[in-house]
């Protein structure tokens, strides 16, 4: 029989009554002739929960102990899922991550997926179950312990286990209808996306869209796996959600797909350093060590061999690139005459496959910005996005300005 994933986040399980109405929904699809696996994340806020649990007990926690508590919400979610699949006469049965076994690396508390041996629940399913429901978030280590996949796992999960199964689909229920063209909280001219480009969806998970782990649509783009996002709580609806699926399977696209946004964003600039061959790697590399993310860097062009270094990084982490550079300073490595943090910005970018081949999308986007009176700080692009940098204060008058500009309203 085909096989579907569903996969049903924290909100959609909260409560007992919620967990019956995702059974309904799973149920629905067996009906359909499916084998379903279902992964589930824990009930909202236990992981939350349980993450306090482990840092009142212990400062400097064990990671592989944090796993083995973390971990423990899924489990309750899974037996319950079972449980009320029975309840309906559907042959059902729960799966830790360990008893698939989801193999992952060492990495705990971010581990990644290294394997799924499909046999064990391929078997159960040969001998007439129907329903596999799976721990989302946790494996098994090659140590043989519990691991989890950092927050928001479950969504890796789940499109681990469309890959390794071959399934028709991976549907991901969550609290929102699907993937929209920026955060409905800031343009209410956002609109519902029917269709997304895994890369447009890298992009704008990556950027600060939390509807999607960001390593489970690198996973999707990887193994082409059809990704639906949907809500739990809508009518049934077979085309509800937003597909998350291959270029090719888009017909027509705006040019730009969506603006995203993060609002804790800080811009840093290491004033006059020299420039000389080197330079680069003896800033970035104590930066990286010291486990700060730079997303975006400018050199400024040099005066008289010395020049100015700016890049960005989130607001929580200014103080330990301020650490790491003042160290630097201190051994000799780099020298510099100040180090300024704006700890008051924000990015804004705007995504979209359709610039590869659209030329102005950029030009545009300043144009749009100029006519609102907002400075740009840093700007970035690639081939299918452009980031700036501004005050934070100007967050959502440029989001809304922007959404206006490319038309995000209206469908292609
Ligand atoms: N329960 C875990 C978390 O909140 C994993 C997940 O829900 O995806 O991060
Ligand atoms: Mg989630």
């Amino acid at each position: 029989m085909p096989i579907l994933v569903m996969k049903f986040g924290g909100t959609s399980v909260a409560t007992l009554d919620r967990i019956r109405r995702a059974a309904k929904r799973v149920g629905r699809e067996v009906a359909n002739g499916y084998d379903v696996i279902v992964i589930v994340s824990a009930m909202a806020g236990e992981t939350n929960k349980l993450v306090g649990l482990v840092e009142e007990t212990s400062q400097f926690f064990d990671a592989r102990e944090y796993d083995a508590v973390v971990s423990s919400g899924e489990n309750v979610t899974a037996g319950l899922m079972a449980l009320t699949m029975q309840e309906m006469d559907v042959p059902a049965r729960s799966w830790q991550g360990w008893q698939v076994p989801l193999r992952t690396t060492d990495a705990h508390a971010a581990a990644r997926i290294e394997e799924i041996p499909p046999e064990n629940i391929m078997t159960k399913f040969a001998e007439g179950m129907r329903v596999a429901v799976v721990a989302g978030f946790q494996g098994i280590g090659p140590d043989g312990r519990i691991t989890t996949l950092g927050r928001g796992g479950s969504d890796t999960t789940a499109v681990a286990f469309a890959a390794a199964f071959g399934a028709e689909r991976c549907d991901i229920y969550t609290d929102v209808d699907g993937v929209y063209t920026t955060d409905p909280r800031i343009s209410d001219k956002a609109r519902k996306l029917d269709r997304i480009a895994f890369e447009e969806m890298l992009e704008l998970a990556s950027l600060g869209a939390r509807v999607l782990q960001t390593r489970s649509v690198e996973l999707a783009m990887r193994y082409k796996v059809r990704l639906r996002v949907l809500s739990s709580f809508g009518e049934f609806d077979d085309n509800a959600g937003t597909l998350v699926c291959a270029e090719e399977d888009i017909v027509e696209s705006n040019v730009v797909a969506g603006v995203a946004y993060s609002r804790d964003e800080a811009k840093m600039t290491l004033i006059s350093v020299a420039d000389r061959p080197g330079i680069a790697a003896a800033i970035f590399g104590p930066l990286a060590e010291a486990g700060v993310n730079v997303d975006m860097i400018v050199q400024n062009i040099s005066e008289e061999g010395r020049t100015d270094m700016t890049f960005s990084c989130p607001t929580d982490q200014v103080a330990r690139a301020e650490k790491a550079m003042e160290h630097a300073k201190a051994t000799g490595d780099i020298n510099f005459h100040d180090l300024v943090a704006d700890t008051d910005v924000a990015k804004i970018s705007i995504v979209g496959i359709g610039m590869r081949s659209h030329a102005g999308v950029a030009a545009k986007m300043f144009a749009t910005l100029r006519d609102e009176n907002i400075n740009i700080k840093v700007i970035t692009t690639s081939e299918i996005k452009v980031s700036v940098l501004v005050d934070r204060k100007y967050l959502e008058l440029a989001i809304q300005s922007l959404h206006d500009a490319f038309e995000l309203e209206k469908t292609a």
